[in-house]
């Protein structure tokens, strides 16, 4: 569902991106992991065109967003990017919005859906994320591991085929960071493709079907969890492992 090749990405005279190249299936859950500064949210960035690439292709749904360089026209990046949504890691849910204004927003302004469907997802994706108590409250009187959860279920809102996480609970206390998890977990569940920057291992373990391990810029490393957890083929692999874990 998702294809980069040979992607690139320098600011000034950094190459931060080189040659990545992966492939995503569709109901695969993908955990990207490697040291501070390696690229990971860059890529993840790009992918969405919140960055722009300076070579190569990426394609999501069959469509190419960028290929061999060349983005596609404004109305074909629109649509190719609405099939993502992404969670960051610092929220960005609009202050002077209530959490149901929050959710609402996108589906009101972007497809001029009916209100009423737009309410009822809302409602049911409120519930899913276990805050069906907070709808009419604002971003300020939550706690970070409930602002998160709206997060998710704002982006869930656009009903993404994929969704792109950047450390969705590095900025969370210890123990704010499981109800996090256990959303995205239950995402996983139901088969939603998803791509996770994470440092959070032993999630990533547990989760996802497929570990890219990026350094400096490239994917040095993938495979499976038992494959990059138990038996990681580089040294610089082994060691980033040996470290965090
Ligand atoms: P972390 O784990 O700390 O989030 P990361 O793997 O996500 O790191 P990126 O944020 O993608 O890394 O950054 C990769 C490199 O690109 C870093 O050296 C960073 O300083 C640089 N970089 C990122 N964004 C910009 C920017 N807008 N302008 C210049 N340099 C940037
Ligand atoms: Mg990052």
């Amino acid at each position: 569902i998702v294809q980069v090749s040979n992607l690139r990405k320098s600011f000034g005279d950094l190459d931060v991106l080189k040659n990545i190249t992966f492939e995503i299936e569709k109901n695969q859950v993908v955990a990207v992991i490697g040291p501070s500064g390696s690229g990971k949210s860059t890529m993840l960035r790009s992918l969405i065109h919140l960055e722009q690439i300076d070579g190569g292709s990426v394609s999501v749904g069959g469509q190419d967003l960028v290929k061999e360089g060349v983005y596609a026209n404004h109305q074909e990046l629109k649509r190719i990017t609405s099939k993502m949504g992404m969670v960051f890691q610092h929220f960005n849910l609009f202050p002077h919005l209530t959490v149901k204004e929050n959710l609402e927003l996108a589906p009101k302004y972007v497809k001029g859906e009916q209100g009423d469907q737009i309410a009822q997802r809302s409602t049911e994706l409120l519930k899913k994320v276990g805050l069906s108590d907070k709808a009419n409250v604002y971003p300020s009187k939550l706690s970070g591991g409930q602002k998160q959860r709206v997060a998710i279920a704002r982006a869930l809102m656009m009903n993404p085929e994929i969704m792109l996480f950047d450390e969705p609970t590095s900025a969370l206390d210890p123990e704010l960071t499981g109800e996090v998890l256990q959303v995205i977990k239950q995402l996983a569940a139901e088969q939603i493709t998803m791509i996770i920057v994470t440092h959070e291992m032993g999630f990533a373990k547990e989760v996802a079907d497929k570990i890219l391990f990026m350094d400096q810029g490239e994917i040095t490393e993938s495979g499976t969890p038992e494959e990059i957890f138990m038996n990681p083929k580089s040294e610089r692999t082994k060691a980033f492992i040996n470290y965090v874990l």
